[in-house]
C-alpha cells in the first residue's frame, strides 16, 4: 500500500520506519529543510519502550534505561515529600529510559532509506478521492497515497482540515524551560530523577541523568503573557528559584542560553471525536496534544505508531479506511485518558496556597513502599482509568 506520513517528529519517523519495515511503500513528508529534533532530553516511559520494541526500534534507547535508585517529589529546598525507591520499583516494572532527543530521533529514522523522505515539503491540505488521497504542497499535488498518517504535531494543519469544528489547542497558562549540560564532577545524587515543587509559586524543577555524563533539567511555571525568549526566560527562572536548593540555580546558570528551550505549554482544548476519517489517521500530538506532566507525549505517539503498524499489516488499498477505524477504536480511548490524566497531574503539581500545603502534608504521610508501588503502576501505563495514581512522574 502507498502510505504518506506527514510530519517527521518522533511520532512520524517511528510510524514511517515501522510501516516501511512491514513492506508498505512509505513516503515521509516534512516541512522543515532537514530531518532533525530540537535538543535536550526526553523520558521514554516503559509503555513507549515496549511500543518501540514492537516497531523493531527499541534497541538503542533501551541502552539508556535509568539506573538511579532515588526518585520522587521534594519541596523547593530539596526536602523529601514523596520518596520513591527506584531499586524496589525496578523489581515490579520496567524503568523509563532517558534519552537525548536528537540521538533518539537519529536512531528512529536510521532504518528509513533517504529516498523515502521529502523535506522542505509542507503539506497544506489533503484531497480525498475514490482512488486515494492527493497531498497538496506549494499549491499543487505532490503525491497520491492509499492512506495518509497525519503526524504534523500540536498545531496540526491536517487536524484542522479533518475536523474544522474542533477548537484545536489552547495554552495551559504554563511555561516550560528545558536544558541539557555535562554532568558536573561530584554532583550530589539525591536530586536525580526527582522533581522539586514549590507550594508558594506552583513552580517545579526536575532533574534526570542522561547516561553517565549528562544531565537534563526542566522547569514548569506560570506563564505571564507571551512566552519570553530563552535569555529572558532563564533570567526569570533564576529569580523565581533564587532560594531553592542551590543545585537548581547552579545548573540553570551553567546551561548556556542557546541550550535552553522555552515552550508555552499547549494541549487539545477537547478530545477529538475520532483519530481517523476515511483514509486519513492522526498520530501523536496531532491526535492528542497533552501537557508534558506525565512524560507521556512521545510514548503515546510510539503506541499510536505500533498500533497503526499492527492494523495496517498486510492491508490492501481497499482495506485502508476500515483498518484505520480499528486503529481509532484501539487508540482513542486510552490516549484520551492519558491526556486527561496529564492535565490532572499538572493541576496537582502547580497548586499553591492551602491546597498545596495540604498536598504536601498528604504526600509526606505516604510510606515510601506505597509511593513506589504507585509510581510503578503509573509507569506501567495505562490501560485502566488512572485515578489516584497521578503522583510523581517524569516530564
Ligand atoms: C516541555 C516538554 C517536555 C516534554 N517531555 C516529554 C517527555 O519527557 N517524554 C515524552 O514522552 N514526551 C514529552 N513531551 C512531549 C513530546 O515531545 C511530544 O509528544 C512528541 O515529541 C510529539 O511528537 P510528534 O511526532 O507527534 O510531533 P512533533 O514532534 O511536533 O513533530 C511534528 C513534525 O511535523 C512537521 N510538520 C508540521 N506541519 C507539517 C506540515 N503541514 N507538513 C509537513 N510537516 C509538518 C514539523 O516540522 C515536525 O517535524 C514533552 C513536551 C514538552 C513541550
Amino acid at each position: 500500500m502507498r502510505i504518506a506520513v506527514v510530519g517527521a517528529g518522533l511520532g512520524g519517523v517511528a510510524a514511517a520506519a515501522g510501516l516501511h519495515r512491514l513492506g508498505h511503500e512509505v513516503t515521509l513528508f516534512e516541512r522543515g529543510p532537514e530531518l532533525r529534533e530540537a535538543g535536550t532530553g526526553i523520558v521514554v516511559m516503559p509503555n513507549g519502550l515496549r511500543a518501540l520494541d514492537a516497531l523493531g526500534l527499541g534497541g538503542d534507547v533501551r541502552g539508556h534505561v535509568m539506573r538511579v535508585s532515588g526518585g520522587g517529589l521534594r519541596d523547593w529546598r530539596g526536602r523529601p515529600l514523596l520518596v520513591t525507591d527506584l531499586a524496589q520499583a525496578r523489581q515490579e516494572v520496567e524503568m523509563p529510559a532517558m534519552a537525548d532527543r536528537a540521538e533518539l530521533h537519529r536512531a528512529l529514522r536510521a532504518p528509513l532509506p533517504a529516498g523515502l523522505v521529502r523535506t522542505a515539503t509542507p503539506v497544506e491540505r489533503l484531497e480525498p478521492g475514490p482512488a486515494g488521497v492527493t497531498l497538496i504542497s506549494g499549491g499543487g499535488p505532490v503525491a497520491r497515497a492509499d492512506a495518509v498518517i497525519a503526524a504534523d504535531g500540536t498545531r496540526s494543519t491536517l487536524r484542522a482540515q479533518l475536523f474544522p469544528g474542533h477548537p484545536g489547542v489552547r495554552r495551559t497558562g504554563r511555561m516550560d524551560l528545558r536544558g541539557m549540560l555535562p554532568r558536573p564532577a561530584g554532583l550530589a545524587t539525591e536530586l536525580l530523577a526527582t522533581q522539586l515543587v514549590d507550594r508558594r509559586s506552583g513552580a517545579m524543577f526536575g532533574l534526570f541523568p542522561i547516561g553517565e555524563n549528562r544531565l537534563y533539567w526542566f522547569t514548569d511555571s506560570v506563564l505571564h503573557g507571551g512566552p519570553p525568549g530563552a535569555d529572558e526566560a532563564r533570567r526569570q527562572m533564576l529569580a523565581l528559584m533564587a532560594d531553592w536548593h542551590p543545585l537548581v540555580t547552579a545548573l540553570i546558570e551553567a546551561t548556556p542560553p542557546a541550550d535552553v528551550h522555552v515552550d508555552a505549554i499547549c494541549h487539545l482544548a477537547e478530545p477529538l471525536p475520532a483519530f481517523a476519517a476515511g483514509r486519513v489517521a492522526l498520530l501523536g500530538d496531532a491526535a492528542h496534544a497533552m501537557s508534558p506532566d506525565l512524560g507521556q507525549g512521545a510514548a503515546q505517539a510510539f503506541e499510536d505508531a505500533a498500533a497503526l503498524c499492527r492494523h495496517l499489516a498486510g492491508a490492501e488499498p481497499a482495506d485502508a479506511a476500515r483498518r484505520l477505524l480499528d486503529y481509532d477504536a484501539e487508540r482513542r480511548p486510552s490516549a484520551n485518558r492519558v491526556m486527561r490524566a496529564a492535565s490532572r497531574q499538572s493541576r496537582l503539581t502547580s497548586r499553591t496556597g492551602i491546597a498545596a500545603s495540604l498536598r504536601d502534608t498528604l504526600l509526606r504521610a505516604v510510606p515510601s513502599r506505597l509511593a513506589t508501588r504507585r509510581l510503578a503502576a503509573l509507569w506501567h501505563v495505562q490501560d485502566e482509568p488512572p485515578g489516584a495514581r497521578d503522583v510523581a512522574a517524569g516530564q
